[in-house]
C-alpha cells in the first residue's frame, strides 16, 4: 500500500478544492435554485459519472482521481454529483458494458444530465437473497417481450421513469443452472400493464414498492445484453463501485453528529460528553470506522493493480452493517424518551433525525443483501469453510 499521493494527484485535489470554495455557499441553503446551479456545473467539469469513459460522456477518472474527488466532495458535504442514484451507480456502468449503440445514446445522456430516476427490479416475494430463483416471466412474441409477473421492496420505483430488471426467459428448471435463462431488460414504467404500488417502511418513508407486471409489452431492442445472459450483466454491473469510501465518509459524519447530540445532552446528571462509559463507546465506534476505512484502501490497492473484486467486500458491508445500527441505538437510547419522536413531529430532537434513522436500519442491513447471506459469503470463500 503506498499512501503517497503524485504531484498530478495532488493538482487535481487543489483543482477541487478551488471548485468547491468557488461553487459551494457556506450557508445550509441548497435549495432547488442552488442545485440546478450545481448539477449544471458539475456537469461541466465532467464530474457527473466521473468514472465513465470520456467516450460515453463522463470523466475518464482514474481511481485515485475518484477516490479525490469523494473525499473532497464528502469532507464538505457536498450536494451529490448528479442525482439520478442508481442510473450512476449501476444501471448505466451495465449499459456502457452490454448496451447496443442506440442504448447508450438514448439513456446515458439522460443518467448523466440528472433528467429521472431509474430503480432496480430484483427481489420478488419469494425471491430475495436467493436471487437466481427469480420468477417474473418473459415470453417472447415476434420483436417484443411480454412481461407478467411481481418485482417487490423495489427502491425509488414511486418516482421513477425507469426500471433495470431481470426477469426468466426460460421455462424454470429447463436448465440445469437456475442462472441460465434469466434476461435483463429496461422497461419504461409509463408502459400500459404496470402498477406500482407504494410500501410504506416503518419510518413512514414510502420509497419502495411493489410492482405488478400484467402482459407489458417490451421491445426487443430495450434487451440488456443477450438472452439468457442477465445473470452476467446483473453481476459485473454491481461490481463497479466497492471500495466502500462513500460509506466511511458516511459514518464519519453520524459520527461527528452523535458526538455534537452527545455535547449539549445530559446524562446521570452531567454532560453526557463527560460520562466515561460514552466517551468509550465513542471511541469504540471510531475504532471501527477507521478499521473499515483501512480495510477500503485494501480493496482500492488491488483495484489498482487492476485486480477485480470480489468476496472481500461483504467483510466491509458485514461491519457497516452492525456499526450502523449500534450508533443508531445507542443515539436513540442516549435521548431517552425524546428519541422516540420521529422526523418533523413536534419537539422532536434535532427534528428526529435519531429515531428516524434508528428505524431505517434494514436499508444498510438487508438492501444489497443480508448480514446472513455476507457471513455464507465470508465463510465459504474467504475462509474456505465446508458448505454443510
Ligand atoms: C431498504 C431496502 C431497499 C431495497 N431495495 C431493493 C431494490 O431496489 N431492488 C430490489 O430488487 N430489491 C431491493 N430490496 C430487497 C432486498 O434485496 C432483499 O430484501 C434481500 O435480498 C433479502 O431478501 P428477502 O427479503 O427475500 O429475504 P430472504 O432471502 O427470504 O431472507 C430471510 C432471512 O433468511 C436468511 N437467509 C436466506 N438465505 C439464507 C442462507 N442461504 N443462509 C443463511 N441465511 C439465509 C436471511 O439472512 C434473512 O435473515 C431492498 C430491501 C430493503 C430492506
Amino acid at each position: 500500500m503506498d499512501f503517497e499521493y503524485t504531484q498530478s494527484e495532488q493538482n487535481f485535489r487543489s483543482e477541487v478544492r478551488q471548485f468547491l470554495d468557488e461553487n459551494l455557499p457556506a450557508a445550509t441553503d441548497k435549495g432547488p435554485v442552488f442545485m440546478k446551479h450545481w448539477l449544471k456545473k458539475v456537469r461541466e467539469k465532467r464530474w457527473v459519472g466521473f468514472s465513465w469513459p470520456k467516450s460515453v460522456g463522463g470523466g475518464g477518472g482514474n481511481i485515485m482521481e475518484q477516490v479525490i474527488l469523494k473525499e473532497e466532495m464528502s469532507a464538505r458535504k457536498a450536494p451529490p454529483l448528479g442525482t439520478c442514484m442508481m442510473g450512476l451507480a449501476w444501471v448505466g456502468p451495465g449499459i456502457i458494458q452490454y448496451g447496443t449503440e442506440e442504448q447508450k445514446e438514448r439513456f446515458l445522456p439522460d443518467i448523466l444530465d440528472s433528467k429521472y430516476h431509474w430503480c432496480t427490479g430484483y427481489s420478488e416475494p419469494n425471491v430475495g437473497s436467493d436471487l437466481a430463483a427469480l420468477q417474473c416471466k418473459a415470453t417472447r412474441d415476434r420483436d417484443e417481450y411480454i412481461i407478467n409477473g411481481t418485482k417487490i421492496w423495489t427502491s425509488l420505483a414511486p418516482f421513477a421513469s425507469w426500471i433495470s430488471m431481470l426477469v426468466r426467459t426460460d421455462n424454470f428448471g429447463e436448465t440445469d443452472n437456475k442462472h441460465d435463462g434469466i434476461t435483463a431488460l429496461l422497461v419504461d414504467l409509463s408502459t400500459q400493464g404496470i402498477d406500482i404500488k407504494p410500501i410504506e417502511n416503518m419510518a413512514g418513508g414510502k420509497v419502495f414498492a411493489q410492482i405488478f407486471f400484467d402482459n407489458v409489452r417490451v421491445p426487443i431492442k430495450n434487451r440488456l445484453g443477450e438472452e439468457g445472459n442477465g445473470w452476467a450483466v446483473t453481476i459485473s454491473s454491481l461490481a463497479n463501485e466497492r471500495s466502500s469510501i462513500g460509506e466511511v465518509a458516511g459514518l464519519y459524519t453520524k459520527l461527528e453528529k452523535l458526538t455534537d447530540l452527545l455535547s449539549t445532552s445530559k446524562w446521570n446528571g452531567q454532560a453526557a460528553i463527560t460520562d466515561k462509559k460514552i466517551r468509550r463507546t465513542l471511541g469504540r465506534f471510531e475504532a471501527k470506522i477507521e478499521a473499515m476505512r483501512l480495510n477500503g484502501l485494501r480493496y482500492l490497492t488491488k483495484q489498482i493493480k487492476g485486480e477485480p473484486l470480489s468476496s472481500e467486500t461483504s467483510v466491509n458491508k458485514l461491519h457497516r452493517a452492525e456499526l450502523e445500527v449500534e450508533m443508531g441505538d445507542f443515539a436513540v437510547e442516549k435521548l431517552g424518551e425524546a428519541g422516540l419522536q420521529l422526523r418533523n413531529q413536534e419537539d422532536a430532537v434535532r427534528t428526529g433525525y435519531w429515531a428516524t434513522d434508528s428505524l431505517n436500519w434494514p436499508t444498510v442491513v438487508i438492501g444489497g443483501g443480508t448480514p446472513n447471506i455476507q457471513k455464507n459469503i465470508i465463510a465459504e470463500r474467504i475462509l474456505g469453510l465446508p458448505k454443510d
